[in-house]
């Protein structure tokens, strides 16, 4: 009897494992035509300075709207984008629609924009933010660029000379998720980064003494470093007076904040953070 559940459950599994597979193909196959479909969409998430209360940055984030499973998550697309090399132009038109975005956001507004490994490492990396600043009129001290720490573990000379590079057209270069992966300290002042993003899984147990002495020691460390700290995830209060307390930490973003919202959404945001009324051509899409 054993015997046959065993048998039984193998091949609950076998099939389970085909129907991952058959799934996975049949996304992939979207995924091809989704961009020329006009499928993705961006959406923005404030990140809120601390010290005055205003929308410093707003960060872009990946939407696949497919016509059958609605809206599809980006921990979803990127993986598969990546394996299928479509990451490449996945990739360049995420930078230029939201180079295109933040043109129409108050002036001391910047966004950020994730990199994939695959696509901070593309050969001509320089010359796509190049022309996407160019294309949009975007200038570069308003462009963040969000790596994590995969992109670094190539730790050679090209991976120094292409942050050094964006460094110098004014590009800002932020470590997202950090203390996610190998979190090796050394990251933070071997490379030329100008922000790091502490990953909200140091928001857990916050309220106890342990946790809390860790995520400010990351956040002091990396402010003494020179850098601009976030904390992701702040969900509420009392998350917000305890990161906010020692001054460590500059930025911070969270649902208490805003989720994820569209571009239409964001604009009123910053028009509410930045006491300006829509231009009427916005108040006609709102
Ligand atoms: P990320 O860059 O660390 O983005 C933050 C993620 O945390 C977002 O998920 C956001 O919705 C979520 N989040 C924000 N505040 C809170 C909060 O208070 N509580 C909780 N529980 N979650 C919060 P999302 O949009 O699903 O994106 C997931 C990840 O997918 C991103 O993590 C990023 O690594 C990747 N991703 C998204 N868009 C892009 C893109 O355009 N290009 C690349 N390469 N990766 C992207
Ligand atoms: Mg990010
Ligand atoms: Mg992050
Ligand atoms: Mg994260």
């Amino acid at each position: 009897r054993a015997k046959a559940d065993g048998r039984g459950t193998f091949c609950f599994f076998r099939e389970e494992m085909a129907q991952v597979v058959e799934s996975r193909r049949i996304l992939e196959l979207d995924l091809r035509k989704a961009l020329a479909n006009e499928e993705f969409e961006l959406f923005f998430q404030p990140l809120v300075n601390l010290k005055s209360g205003r929308i410093s940055t707003c960060e872009a984030l990946l939407r696949w709207n497919h016509p059958v499973r609605g809206t599809v998550s980006p921990t979803d697309i990127i993986p598969i984008a990546e394996d299928m090399g479509l990451i490449v132009d996945l990739g360049r038109w995420i930078l230029r629609r939201a180079c295109m975005e933040c043109m129409k956001w108050p002036e001391g507004v910047s966004v950020a924009v994730n990199f994939s490994p695959q696509q901070f490492h593309q050969r001509d990396v320089l010359s796509e933010v190049r022309y996407a600043l160019e294309v949009s009129g975007l200038p570069a001290n308003r462009l963040e660029i969000e790596i994590t720490e995969s992109s670094l573990l190539r730790n050679t000379q090209v991976t120094h000379d292409v942050l050094s590079q964006l460094h110098s057209l004014g590009v800002r270069i932020s470590l997202d998720d950090f203390g996610t992966g190998y979190s090796s300290l050394s990251y933070l002042h071997n490379f030329p980064l100008q922000k790091v993003k502490i990953d909200r899984s140091f928001l857990e147990g916050i309220d106890t003494d342990r946790p809390l002495t860790l995520l400010r020691g990351v956040a002091r460390l990396s402010a003494d470093l020179g850098m601009s700290v976030v904390v992701e995830g702040i969900e509420t209060n009392e998350q917000l007076e305890l990161i906010s307390a020692d001054g460590a930490v500059t930025e911070a973003q969270g649902y208490l904040f805003s989720p994820p919202v569209p571009a239409v959404r964001v604009r009123q945001l910053l028009n509410a953070s930045h006491g300006r009324r829509p231009p009427d051509d916005q108040l006609r899409a709102i």
